[in-house]
């Protein structure tokens, strides 16, 4: 396999808008949707968190897969999450490997525990240090044509919201 792929950093993010003095544009990369996935990610564009809950020991499951991880059993029910989890454990991002993130450092990806039961990752907002246990609810941050969930604390932003700010004076970003 050829696995490693070079990083170029702001050739990489498309034509255009990248001469000296504007900021390159944010590039997320897209997830890879399949069919066990592709309802998850369509809730989370209509701002519903959506969980798989299985039909033979009722437990709550994540991410989606064919099969239940805890008995086996293959049947499953959609269940949407009621939005509110608690943190487990949280890590902050001072350096990124990858330059699409690098304007966003520092930030802060927190495990939760979903109070349907099963465990998510995801960005916090704001990117605070947060206490183990502490609640959090759901924010839906839309990109370009998928969206990302994030977690926001007792005083963050809940809601929607859009692209993150690229940089100060970037033109254009947020249309589309
Ligand atoms: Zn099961």
């Amino acid at each position: 396999m050829s696995a490693t792929t070079p990083r170029t950093p702001a050739s990489a993010a498309g034509p255009g808008a990248n001469g000296p003095g504007s900021a390159p544009p944010v590039v997320r990369a897209a997830p890879d949707v399949d069919a066990d996935s592709a309802p998850s990610w369509a809730a989370l564009r209509a701002g519903r968190v959506a969980l798989q809950r299985c039909t033979a020991c009722g437990r709550v499951r994540f991410p989606p897969m064919p099969g239940c991880p805890h008995c086996g059993a293959t049947g499953f029910e959609e269940v949407e999450a009621s939005g509110g989890g608690t943190v487990y454990s949280w890590v902050r991002v001072h350096r990124t490997a990858d330059e699409r993130f690098a304007a966003d450092v520092p930030y802060t990806i927190a495990a939760v525990d979903l109070d349907e039961g099963c465990r998510m990752f995801g960005r916090l907002e704001p990117p605070a240090e947060p206490s183990i246990g502490a609640r959090v609810g759901f924010a839906f941050v839309h990109h370009g044509d998928w969206t990302e969930l994030r977690f926001a604390g007792a005083d963050g932003p809940a809601g929607a919201a859009g692209e993150p700010a690229a940089g100060p004076g970037s033109a254009g970003g947020a249309g589309a």
